[in-house]
């Protein structure tokens, strides 16, 4: 294929995705505040084990906000969010909300994979090295395993003779390549991406995408997409949710969202957009 993804068996021995028994995510009655500005309300919302689901809509509307919360990268103020059976939050001996230990949030960071807009790769490593930092570092695979796993995950996206390559010397596709096998090499349960294409050049675009979606269709990955990318957003989603200033404004299938959307709202953004 065009995306330079391996099909099949081959796939799944590389890259040790999960086949099944990836978590499901779900957000309770969630509220984000920056200072006074409300970014999420009493935001409900439920990923099935296993979908893909992608978030759209006007800038501002709280969507990163949303990946950020899954990847604690930020704290939230009010709500409960969920990653299988596992919360960001405790109950105390009264009853009472505390946010997770440092030790919870570190098992619930191992389940989720983030790819970012700008790469993200550690600038000072090879490549070889962004991929087997982590694996090493935080789940405690030996180097050798690492490594192995590291050059399988670079032939999946199509990268086998980068390995020694310094990340500024490679394309921004490229890069984003090496960031989706990092982010694989973690063996992630939930997979993040964030507007992943927006800082690629043109052609280099499509090539990005197709990887991904390949990637989306051959695992069991539960996945959170959120993006600018119509065409994108329709190819590699089960559901689509619609947002507009912290809420839901529609959800549905991409055919009836992108097809026949029942909001106004969704109608003029779309517009707007395509
Ligand atoms: P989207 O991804 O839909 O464009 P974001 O989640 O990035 O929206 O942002 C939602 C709102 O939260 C915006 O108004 C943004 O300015 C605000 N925001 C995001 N991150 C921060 C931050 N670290 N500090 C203050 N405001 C923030």
């Amino acid at each position: 294929p065009a995306s330079g993804v391996r099909k099949g068996a081959a796939f799944d021995e590389v890259a040790k995705l999960p086949q099944s028994g990836a978590p499901g995510i779900r957000f309770e009655k969630v509220v984000k505040r920056f200072g006074g500005n409300v970014v999420l309300r009493e935001l409900d919302f439920t990923v099935e084990p296993g979908e893909r689901v992608t978030l759209i809509g006007p800038s501002g509307s709280g969507k990163t906000t949303i990946l950020r919360l899954l990847m604690t990268l930020e704290k939230l103020d009010e709500g409960v969010i969920w990653i299988g059976d596992n919360t960001l939050w405790h109950m105390d001996k009264g009853g009472k909300r505390v946010p997770a230990n440092e030790k919870h949030l570190h098992e619930m960071r191992k389940q989720v994979g983030m790819v970012f807009q700008q790469f993200n790769l550690f600038p000072n490593m090879n490549v070889l090295r962004n991929l087997t930092e982590g694996p090493v570092r935080v789940l405690g695979v030996s180097k050798d395993e690492a490594v192995e796993r590291a050059r399988g995950l670079l032939d999946l996206v199509g990268l086998a003779d980068k390995e020694n390559a310094h990340p500024s010397r490679l394309s921004g596709g490229q890069q984003q390549r090496v960031a989706i096998a990092r982010a694989l090499a973690m063996q992630p349960r939930v997979l993040l991406l964030d507007e992943v294409t927006s800082a690629l050049d043109p052609e280099l675009v499509v090539g990005v995408q197709d990887l991904l979606r390949d990637i989306a269709r051959e695992s069991d990955l539960t996945l959170l997409c959120v993006t600018h990318e119509m065409h994108f957003a329709r190819d590699i989603s089960d559901r689509v949710l619609m947002f507009d200033q912290g809420q839901i404004v529609e959800e549905g299938p991409p055919d009836q969202i992108f097809g026949e959307p029942t909001e106004q709202r969704t109608r003029d953004f779309l517009q707007a957009v395509l």
